[in-house]
């Protein structure tokens, strides 16, 4: 259970035994949760680079490696979740993030195998602009950021994707300043994260013209819930650390971070730790888990990374600026 006393101190070396155990311990709870497996690992990776400490004594690169492609869908050319579990395109992004950590040349995928992942991201892509995750047919702003974001990692991304994209994006901001799931729909703060985001990714903030970054911002910064000092990810309802990261990372994105009262968010970030067995709650009290765990320290990351001694993050990618900062955003001409 994390504690609700007040500290300033990043319990790094717990939250490593944290992850750890998480990637080690085969119990019910990891089981019931292999429909998240790629995304969970994703999270240990990134917390534990981040911490700078991704190694072979933490996490040996053979054995991540090997379990990401034991989860290549050769029916779809895409990565599932778990082996013989069907491709999505959320598993495949937190895979490619995975590899790429790794090697940066995604070496470990045949050039098939990269064609296949390009067919399967760009075959997701509705004639409106909007992504679904797979071929069962849900559509969310979260997909077009995955696919964006994975597109552009394998260096895929071209402008028949990119302007019927940002065209939906746009039509998901609603006159709040928020973003919602599909045009229309309530504003949540994750929305706005895989919005700006990919606009980011896509390098086409410039469509944010007028007042709009201004009232993105604006709706984003009355996410923080005083006293405590956490973000939440809509009105009215309860700080969460998660949305450290959504929020906060937008913000980043937009040059405002300053309009929120960062220390506060520290405060309030490091109280849901679990000082005894490591890793961090959503809330003050509660259960700690690697996804909320993996956004608290991005989340101090993003607020003041030397002072935590962590890696800096990149808020568009949510994976270390020493990883990110040979990306090509877009195909480049051959
Ligand atoms: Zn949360």
């Amino acid at each position: 259970m994390a504690s609700s006393t007040a500290s300033d101190t990043l319990h790094k070396e717990k939250h490593i035994t944290f992850i750890i155990d998480q990637e080690s311990n085969r119990s019910y709870e990891y089981w019931l949760s292999e429909h998240l497996r790629m995304n969970g690992l994703y999270w240990g990776v990134t917390a534990l680079i981040t911490m700078k400490s991704l190694n072979d004594t933490t996490l040996p690169q053979e054995d991540v490696i090997k379990y990401v492609l034991s989860c290549w869908d050769d029916r779809f050319g895409a990565f599932g979740s778990f082996p013989e579990h069907d491709a999505h395109i959320l598993s495949t992004l937190s895979a490619l993030q995975i590899l790429k950590i790794y090697d940066s040349g995604l070496s470990m995928l045949t050039k098939d195998q990269k064609q296949q992942l390009v067919k399967f991201i760009k075959g997701l892509q509705l004639p409106n602009g909007s992504f679904q995750g797979d071929r069962f047919g849900e559509v969310d702003t979260r997909f077009t950021y995955t696919a964006v974001s994975a597109l552009s990692l394998l260096d895929e991304l071209t402008v028949d994707v990119v302007d019927p994209a940002v065209d939906f994006i746009m039509r998901c901001l609603n006159f709040d300043g928020g973003f919602g799931l599909v045009p229309g729909s309530e504003s949540h703060a994750a929305q706005a994260f895989v919005c700006v985001g990919a606009l980011a990714i896509m390098d086409r903030l410039n469509v944010l013209t007028h007042d709009l970054p201004e009232r993105i911002s604006s709706w984003l910064s009355e996410r923080q819930v005083l006293p405590s000092g956490g973000f939440n990810g809509r009105p009215e309802k309860l700080p969460d650390v998660c949305y450290s990261w959504w929020v906060l990372s937008t913000l980043s994105i937009l040059g405002r971070s300053h309009w929120v009262d960062l220390y506060k968010l520290e405060g309030f970030i490091l109280s849901c730790q679990d000082p005894v067995y490591g890793g961090i709650s959503d809330r003050p009290d509660n259960q700690t888990d690697i996804y909320h765990t993996c956004f608290g320290i991005t989340g101090l990351s993003l607020i003041d990374h030397s002072k935590f001694d962590l890696d800096e993050i990149d808020p568009v990618y949510c994976m270390p600026k020493s990883v990110t900062k040979g990306f090509r955003k877009w195909k480049q001409d051959e």
